[in-house]
């Protein structure tokens, strides 16, 4: 007899939480965290409640896009109370550990903290869980993706060929463990400049679009390199919940809207 591949581990599902998606990308700093939070935003906007979980170990960034500090308190036992910023219910590592202190953790270590933070944490009645991926696809990805019972994954890259080519192995991970791409986000799609009108294609335009259309998987929508974007999002007041009139917050909005 041919030896069996060996079984998934069991996806027990979250009590109360109806979907969980994660966000992910093929490498660091496309965009990804910015996109998880104005998406959550987006789902929240569109009638959801919504929640968010910081999966990225090694380099939390939800204290800060969501201007939120304080460590999470005790509830009973090992659970506890998720913290709040705009409406979203929050966990992040970086709300148990200082920023300056390096999690120097391996990979079993980061494995059990990240189901600790999904399974151990007061997340109450959420419809949607947003899960801000770590960037890559080592370790912690592929557990996050085999163990945690995901609903999809969303993928977020810049147009450029080299990013496409991570995000390619993003995909190719989650498909590999039967997770749906729900779709693409093209961040840094373009650039319009302020002081002339003039748009300028800084990383490439459309190769998201075009990786999409071949594999066949939604493509999302395109979101320009901004301003405004960055700024209110260092600044820890995204722009869905601080400009919701902007032509941006109603991309991600709409993004939120295609994606679930
Ligand atoms: P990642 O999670 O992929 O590492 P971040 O979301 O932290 O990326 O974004 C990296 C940096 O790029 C941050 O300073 C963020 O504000 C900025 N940024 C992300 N998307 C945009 C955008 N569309 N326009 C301008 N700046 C952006």
């Amino acid at each position: 007899r041919a030896p069996q591949p060996p079984k998934a581990p069991e996806k027990a599902g979250v009590p109360g939480i109806g979907a969980i998606i994660a966000v992910a990308s093929g490498k660091g700093g496309v965009g990804k965290s910015t996109t998880s939070v104005n998406l959550a935003l987006g789902l929240q906007a569109n009638g959801l409640k919504v929640g968010i979980m910081d999966a990225d170990i090694y380099g939390p960034s939800m204290p800060r896009l969501l201007h939120i500090s304080g460590r999470p308190q005790n509830v009973s036992g090992r659970i506890i109370r998720p913290m709040e910023g705009y409406g979203l219910k929050v966990m992040s590592m970086g709300f148990l550990v200082d920023e300056e202190t390096p999690m120097i953790w391996r990979g079993p270590m980061v494995i059990s903290a990240l189901t600790q933070m999904l399974r151990e944490v007061e997340w109450g009645e959420l419809d949607v869980l947003v899960v801000d991926m770590p960037p890559g696809t080592g370790d912690a990805q592929l557990t996050m993706a085999q163990n945690v019972p995901l609903a999809g994954a969303v993928i977020v890259s810049t147009p450029q060929d080299l990013a496409l080519i991570d995000a390619r192995k993003g995909l190719a991970m989650f498909r590999k463990v039967d997770v749906p791409i729900l779709g693409i986000v093209e961040n840094m799609s373009y650039f319009v400049c302020p002081d002339c009108g003039g748009r300028h294609d800084i990383f490439g335009h459309g190769g998201a679009r075009k990786e999409a259309e071949r594999i066949g998987v939604p493509f999302l929508g395109e979101v320009p390199l901004d301003m405004q974007i960055r700024s209110t999002s260092d600044g820890g007041t995204p722009i869905v919940m601080s400009e919701p009139d902007s032509v941006h917050s109603k991309t991600y909005r709409e993004i939120a809207r295609t994606a679930w």
